[in-house]
């Protein structure tokens, strides 16, 4: 099992620490790299890759300053490296990178951006979405369609049950309140909003969240269609 720690960035943002049980660590998505250099210093550990799961500057913006003080390798996605600049492993839909012993599968999310990828760690059951998943919530679409992301949406909801969903941004209470004026009589959305309310109280992440609970209280999850989906998303966009 990997251990993940999550490190607030900016305003909502959230970057992840791994530590592999073999003493690997990366960190994913370092939009600041300050959380990251102030967590390795306490703890006294070393970085050995940087993850980016897009191109878009909250997520990569402190690659270079890791990559310089700790000479860390860059791993990103194959069809934005050219954006994101210096990247050693370059990974497509259905790679496998290793972290230590732990496998970590690249699945591609178009939408956001069209190069974006997810990452899976099976044994960990733990799933990095940046920002494509959102608790109870999606990305926007600054380069895909709506048919993109529900294909996307499609290859996350194929995963087991009880994958912990680590998404890139705290949106959760917002997105909440839009899936509420959506789905009114969910119990389900209902509890999970008091749960959300309750860890903000207390200034805590409201990830990771299992995609069990994902699927009842995200609407985006439950639309059948892409056109179902394309109307929420545009709903969404000026709600
Ligand atoms: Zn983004
Ligand atoms: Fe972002």
């Amino acid at each position: 099992m990997i251990k993940i720690e999550i490190l607030p960035m900016f305003e909502d943002n959230y970057s992840f620490l791994l530590q592999s049980p073999c003493g690997v660590n990366a960190i994913i998505d370092p939009g600041d790299p300050t959380p990251t250099i102030n967590f390795l210093n306490k703890n006294g550990l070393k970085l050995d890759f940087i993850i980016n799961t897009h191109h878009h500057w909250d997520h990569v913006d402190g690659n270079a300053a890791l990559k310089a003080k700790y000479g860390a390798q860059i791993v990103a996605p194959e069809k934005e490296a050219v954006q994101i600049g210096d990247v050693d492993i370059k990974l497509k839909d259905g790679d496998i990178f290793m972290l230590g012993e732990e496998a970590m599968l690249a699945i591609e999310t178009a939408g956001h951006t069209m190069g974006a990828l997810c990452y899976y760690f099976a044994d960990s059951s733990a799933l990095f979405t940046g920002d494509t998943v959102f608790s109870m919530g999606c990305g926007r679409l600054f380069e895909g369609t709506a048919e993109d992301m529900f294909k996307s949406f499609a290859k996350i909801m194929a995963l087991p049950d009880d994958t912990m969903i680590y998404c890139a941004h705290e949106y959760t209470r917002g997105n909440a309140g839009f899936c509420l004026s959506q789905d009114r009589d969910n119990e389900d959305l209902r509890a999970r909003i008091a749960q959300v309310k309750d860890l903000r109280v207390q200034n805590k992440p409201t990830i990771p969240v299992s995609l069990a609970i994902e699927k009842k209280t995200n609407i985006f999850m439950k639309a059948k269609s892409a056109e179902e989906f394309s109307a929420l998303r545009i709903k969404k966009d000026t709600f």
